[in-house]
């Protein structure tokens, strides 16, 4: 028989928007520039410099992003046909697809980061939004909508659209799924399938009693993006502010995480993002980090990230507790590592011991909150000595907040400069506990709140371009991305000079 180039295609496609298919250079930090809008760069420039496109062969990537990892081993183990394509190459498999599922992050620009960038600069749409809306804009989505076509939407930012239930009707979206999909896929696929999904709510809701237990969720089967795997879900804190907190609490055994971690290096990656809401709390339930059940966990990503590991997230007081888990960590991943550091998000959000009582009543366990300060300043020196790079969010504009709690927050910002650290202020956003709250309007900024934007911008700038130099060293690129992204902080700086902002 003839062989021919036909690209294979599948009932289920499942894809993400073009800020999210993509490695971001290998910098999980540069990620954050998917949340601006295309100011004062083109979009075609930020492209190229934040969320270049993920290699793929016939419009399959090679490595995708983890979340859709998840989803497509769920559906293959259970016998169902599906695919992961990069969003720019869905012409090629819609035609013969009956459901297309994305994944989504920030579809409206609406989370904190995306939204405390757009209502400070003011110049619209971010680009997750835009790439996000530009998959269902598209001539192929629509013509094959009409030809029968399901569209379901999942992932972390599914939140967004139940403020925008008219958004969800005029395009054709026919279920949104909140929360843990794996045990409720198969049945929500079935349904859009054989019945058509007129028995499906538009938003569904997944309920605690259908949050999959450990063994209920696959491995995935096919490398993800960085290298990124989870070890665990959940957060014991409890921050009001946070949809995490009401997720229950769960983590990976060994074995589980080594089979994920094959599969990523069996295709070439030696680098990777241990992922958790707080990595140093691996294997407890509780908010005393335990070295015995860390450093095996460790060692695991050491065998087979021989090139280095990063984390996603971890915790001021998880650090202040167990500071050999830093020491630690720097000696199995940074020894050998092409990079100089790695990168952690972790969340400062105030300077405030009051408002750490008020709001996030768990954050400085096992301290106490009227030690909050001094704690995020031991964390930094502790990160700092151990070559780890903190990206640091403050939340400002939350309910409780008050004038005392920022100005708390501006000393810290002075005492924490020297640290290497960068600063990202987030506008408060009602979700978890607050999500009835009001939504924090850029109009309602005080001076309090203007003067610790300026400081973070300065911040920004000053370690942007000590971090910028440091970075991607042995990639055969690095010097032309690094060149343009130094370029990129001066024309910030020009910028907020012309603006007194810094
Ligand atoms: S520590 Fe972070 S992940 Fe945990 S509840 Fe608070 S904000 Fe959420």
């Amino acid at each position: 028989m003839k062989k021919t180039n036909q690209p294979k295609t599948a009932d289920v496609l499942i894809t993400a928007d073009r800020t999210l298919m993509s490695d971001h250079h290998g910098s999980e930090f540069l990620g954050f520039a998917t949340c601006i809008p295309p100011y004062p760069l083109r979009t075609s420039i930020s492209k190229s410099l934040f969320f270049p496109p993920i290699k793929n062969t016939q419009g399959i990537p090679r490595a995708a992003p983890y979340g859709l990892r998840k989803i497509e081993a769920t559906l293959l183990k259970n016998g169902l046909d599906a695919l992961v394509v990069d969003p720019d190459h869905l012409c090629r498999y819609l035609p013969n697809t009956k459901v297309l599922a994305i994944s989504v992050m920030d579809p409206f620009g609406w989370g904190p980061a995306s939204s405390t960038f757009m209502k400070i600069l003011k110049k619209g749409d971010v680009f997750s939004s835009i790439f996000f809306k530009k998959i269902l804009n598209s001539k192929e989505v629509k013509e094959a909508k009409e030809n029968g076509l399901k569209i379901l939407v999942g992932g972390p930012g599914v939140w967004e659209f139940k403020h925008a239930p008219e958004f969800v009707d005029k395009n054709g979206i026919d279920c949104v799924v909140n929360g843990e999909a794996e045990l409720v896929l198969l049945e929500i696929i079935k349904q859009l399938v054989d019945d058509n999904g007129s028995d499906l709510p538009k938003f569904l809701d997944v309920p605690m009693a259908s949050t999959p237990e450990l063994e209920e969720i696959p491995e995935i089967i096919a490398p993800s993006i960085n290298g990124l795997i989870e070890i665990g879900r959940g957060c014991p804190r409890g921050c009001k502010f946070c949809e995490v907190a009401l997720r229950k609490l769960r983590w990976y055994p060994l074995d589980k995480v080594e089979k994920e971690l094959i599969v990523n290096t069996k295709n070439g990656q030696l680098t990777g993002i241990m992922h958790a809401e707080d990595v140093l709390l691996y294997g407890v339930k509780g908010v005393n980090p335990d070295l015995d059940k860390l450093v095996p966990m460790f060692e695991l990503f050491a065998k087979y990230y021989t090139k280095g590991t990063e984390w996603s997230h971890t915790s001021i007081a998880a650090v202040c507790a167990c500071p050999k888990a830093v020491e630690k960590a720097n000696e199995l991943f940074i020894h050998g590592s092409s990079k100089p550091w790695f990168g952690v998000e972790i969340g400062i959000e105030t300077g405030s011991p009051s408002l750490i009582k008020r709001a996030m009543p768990a954050k400085a366990k096992p301290f106490k909150a009227e030690e909050w300060p001094e704690l995020v300043e031991k964390s930094l020196g502790i990160l700092q000595d151990n070559s780890v790079v903190p990206a640091c969010t403050l939340i400002t504009g939350l309910p409780e907040e008050r004038e005392d709690d920022i100005i708390k927050t501006l000393e810290l910002l002075d005492d924490i400069k020297k640290y290497r650290a960068l600063i990202v202020p987030l506008f408060f956003v009602p979700l978890g506990r607050l999500k009835d709250r009001d939504w924090f309007s850029a109009e309602e900024t005080n001076d309090l709140q203007k003067e610790l934007l300026k400081k973070c911008l300065a911040n920004g700038i000053h370690w942007g371009r000590d971090l910028v130099r440091g970075y991607n060293k042995g990639h055969v690129y690095s010097p032309v991305v690094n060149r343009s992204l130094l370029a990129f902080i001066n024309l910030l700086e020009f910028i907020g000079k012309r603006k007194h902002l810094v």
